[in-house]
């Protein structure tokens, strides 16, 4: 029997990232900064294919930083942030002192609610006597969120939108690339993303001078001066010439891999058909184009006869690595306490949802052993 570990999602080298490593030790370029780093950001702005500055950084959760700074907010102020996320994108939050306002999501995307983030909002200005400084929607396992009605309330209140793109890129909205809507964005290579650099982000700007700034922030913020002087709070979040060469090498099969997680995705649709009770993450209609970083299931206990919990341990005996879906942030224990606006619909996820693997280096035979498992614990082997 083949019982190989199939994992959730791995890193898939395309096979010319050590050409540009090559080329950094040959030149010397060991060091934060260099030719990498500056190619790396051309193709990222080719690719986003808007007029668009991008930052390579150290990590995404870093480039959440950066942009949350950019956009003013400090001690005392509020941001309204999806709940069902990641805790990355509600950290920076209180790196800045400032509060989370947590908003539940919507079920045709399972990203940040609309009707929610203008209650939200009105509650703050309410309560507090003024508004949310920022919102963070996220594209949740790369499904884009209804970023036309999210931006429509941002323009109302004046709010600036920082959009996490961390899981989605080469997912669009409308045609236009994840990650071009906000005044800022952030974008992830950590290892387990649709491309990685071992580890690293990028902020997307949407102006020079920004992204000017951006740098500025990431390398200590050193003042114009002969000797170290500064002026600023900095930060060293700058990504390495180094990993940079594993991300140009990635750019060149980004495309590839988000043809083949939709692949994916599609294969388990078609396998998993017939499984009562067993629903998938999909997009809504034709202006969501996700790049399904991840294949998500809900399992309804009361239709399937099974819960989502049987199926992750008979994957585990069978050597197969799944993931519940985030827990939302609302019910973590270090947001305690934090505001809420919403109903069950990201607990009713969290409870009943889990993540498949969908690795891009996964074969056709390793998701139908995958889907096996689903069928098996269904009584449809
Ligand atoms: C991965 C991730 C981040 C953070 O990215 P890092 O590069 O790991 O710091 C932020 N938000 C979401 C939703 C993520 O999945």
């Amino acid at each position: 029997m083949n019982n190989k570990r199939i994992w959730l999602s791995l890193a898939h080298m395309g096979g010319h990232e050590q050409k540009f490593i090559q080329e950094a030790f040959d030149t010397n370029w060991v060091v934060p900064l260099g030719p990498n780093v500056d190619g790396f950001e051309k193709d990222l702005e080719a690719f986003l294919a808007q007029e668009r500055h991008i930052v390579a950084l150290s990590a995404g959760t870093a480039a959440i930083h950066l942009g949350l700074i950019q956009l003013g907010v400090g001690p005392g102020d509020e941001v309204a942030c999806q709940s069902f996320t990641f805790s990355a994108s509600a950290n920076p939050i209180k790196y800045l002192g400032a509060d989370p306002v947590f908003v539940d999501s919507e079920p045709d995307t399972w990203n940040m609610s609309p009707g929610f983030l203008r209650e939200a909002i009105e509650d703050r200005i309410a309560k507090m006597g003024k508004k949310p400084k920022a919102i963070i929607p996220v594209h949740l396992y790369g499904m884009p969120a209804k970023m036309d009605e999210i931006m429509a309330i941002a323009r109302e209140y004046e709010i600036p939108v920082l959009e996490d793109a961390a899981e989605a890129i080469g997912s669009e909205y409308k045609g236009r690339k994840c990650g071009t809507f906000g005044e800022f964005a952030c974008l992830s290579f950590n290892g387990n993303k649709m491309i990685t650099t071992s580890g690293g982000g990028a902020l997307v700007c949407r102006t020079g001078e920004e992204a000017k700034h951006t740098k500025f922030l990431a390398t200590q913020a050193r003042d114009q001066a002969p000797h170290y002087q500064h002026s600023h709070i900095g930060y060293n979040y700058r990504m390495s010439n180094i990993c940079a060469g594993i991300g140009r090498g990635q750019m060149l099969v980004l495309r590839d891999h988000v043809a083949r997680r939709r692949e994916i995705n599609a294969l388990y649709r078609k396998l998993l058909e017939d499984v009562p009770g067993v629903s998938f993450l999909v997009n809504p209609n034709a202006d969501f184009n996700s790049n399904h970083w991840l294949t998500c299931i809900v399992v309804n206990p009361d239709v399937a006869g099974f819960s989502r919990e049987d199926i992750r341990m008979k994957m585990e005996e069978e050597n197969i690595e799944t993931r519940p879906l985030w827990k939302p942030m609302h019910l973590q224990p270090v947001f305690a306490g934090t505001p809420y606006y919403g109903g069950n619909t990201a607990e009713k996820l969290f409870d009943n949802g889990l993540c498949l693997p969908s690795g891009s280096s996964l074969s056709d035979e390793d998701i139908q052993r995958v889907a096996d498992v689903v069928r098996e614990t269904a009584g449809k082997a």
